[in-house]
C-alpha cells in the first residue's frame, strides 16, 4: 500500500523496520557559496552547521532529517516510528529532541509513522488545514496549522510551505532556511510549476522528485487508471520534467547538491533517473545523487 496506489488510511499497516548501516555518499562543507566581499554584521555571528539525511524516500515511505544541532526537524514520517527512531539514533539524534515534524500531505507514505512518533515524543506536527482534515483528525496530537504559501518559524528555522499540485487534499513542499543555509523539499508534485523555480535557485540542497521514466510508465504493468493518475498534473514528476525544471531554475554558476527523490520502484531506475536529469543540466554545477528508497543516506552537510 503506498502513495501511488492512492491509499490515504493513516491506520495502514506499518513498514517493517530494517537495520542497515548508514551510507554516506557526500559531505561537502562548502564555505564559499555566498561570497560576500564586505561581510554584513549578521554574517559575523556564528552560523549553524546544517546536515540533512534521508531516512527513506519513495512510495514505500519518506522521512528526512534536517539537523542544525539547536534546531532539528523531520520532514514527513512515512515509515514506522521505530524505524525513524533507529535511523535517528544511528545519527546520534534522540527523537525527543526534534523541534517538530513538517508534513507535506496525508498520503500514507508520508504519515504512516506520524501518530506514534509524535505522540511518543510529544512532538508538534506542522501541516496544512486540508492535510489535517484529510487525516481525519489528529487524535489529540500537538499540531500547528500552516496555510499554503505561509512562512513560519520552527525552532531556529524559517519554513515556507509552498503549494504544489498533487492529488492530496492540500499538499505543499517546504523551503527550510537555517542561518544562511536553504534546503528545499519538493516531492509528490505532478507539475513543474514556475513558482518553484525561485526557491530552487536559492537552495543549497535541492530535494526534488524524479518519480518515473515516462516510457517505462506507459509500457509497464500498472493498471491504465493508475498510469493516468501518476502521469497527470496532480500525480508525480517524471525524470524529464524534473530535469527541465532544474534547468529552468538553476542558471548561475553556484554549486548546489541535488537529491533525486521519490523514485518509483516499478517505473524508474536510479541510473535512468540520474542520466535523464543530468542530460538536462549539462554545464550546471550540480552534484546529483539518487536517494535510496529504503535505506538511510546520503548525508549532506553545509556550513552556512
Ligand atoms: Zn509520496
Ligand atoms: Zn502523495
Amino acid at each position: 500500500m503506498n502513495d501511488e496506489d492512492r491509499v490515504k488510511d493513516i491506520k495502514g499497516p506499518g513498514i517493517q523496520p530494517r537495520h542497515r548501516p548508514i551510507t554516506c555518499q557526500s559531505s561537502d562543507g562548502v564555505l564559499s557559496h555566498h561570497p560576500n566581499l564586505i561581510p554584513r554584521p549578521s554574517s559575523l555571528a556564528p552560523r549553524p552547521s546544517v546536515r540533512v539525511v534521508s531516512l527513506a524516500s519513495g512510495s514505500s515511505g519518506n522521512a528526512l532529517l534536517i539537523d542544525a544541532g539547536e534546531t532539528r526537524l523531520l520532514v514527513d514520517a512515512g515509515i514506522s516510528a521505530r524505524r525513524i527512531e533507529h535511523g535517528l539514533a544511528r545519527l546520534g539524534v534522540r527523537a525527543a529532541t526534534l523541534d517538530g515534524i513538517l508534513v507535506t500531505h496525508e498520503h500514507i507514505d508520508h504519515v504512516s509513522g506520524l501518530p506514534v512518533l509524535a505522540r511518543r515524543h510529544g512532538l508538534t506536527v506542522h501541516l496544512t488545514p486540508g492535510t489535517a482534515r484529510a487525516l481525519g483528525g489528529l487524535g489529540g496530537l500537538s499540531h500547528r496549522l500552516v496555510g499554503r504559501g505561509t512562512t513560519f518559524d520552527v525552532g531556529g528555522a524559517t519554513v515556507t510551505a509552498l503549494p504544489v499540485r498533487h492529488d492530496g487534499a492540500d499538499p505543499v513542499g517546504f523551503i527550510v532556511e537555517i542561518g544562511a543555509t536553504t534546503v528545499v523539499v519538493f516531492t509528490d508534485l505532478g507539475c513543474p510549476e514556475p513558482h518553484l523555480r525561485e526557491p530552487l535557485r536559492r537552495a543549497d540542497l535541492i530535494i526534488l522528485e524524479a518519480n518515473h521514466d515516462l516510457d517505462r510508465l506507459w509500457n509497464g504493468h500498472y493498471p491504465w487508471r493508475l498510469k493516468q493518475r501518476v502521469a497527470s498534473p496532480t500525480g508525480h514528476l517524471c525524470n524529464d520534467d524534473c530535469g527541465a525544471l532544474l534547468a529552468e531554475a538553476v542558471e548561475d554558476e553556484r554549486a548546489r547538491t541535488v537529491w533525486l527523490a521519490h523514485l518509483s520502484q516499478e517505473n524508474n531506475e536510479p541510473a535512468i533517473a540520474h542520466t535523464t536529469v543530468a542530460a538536462h543540466v549539462t554545464g550546471r554545477h550540480l552534484d546529483l545523487h539518487v536517494l535510496p528508497r529504503h535505506d538511510p543516506g546520503p548525508i549532506w552537510s553545509h556550513q552556512g
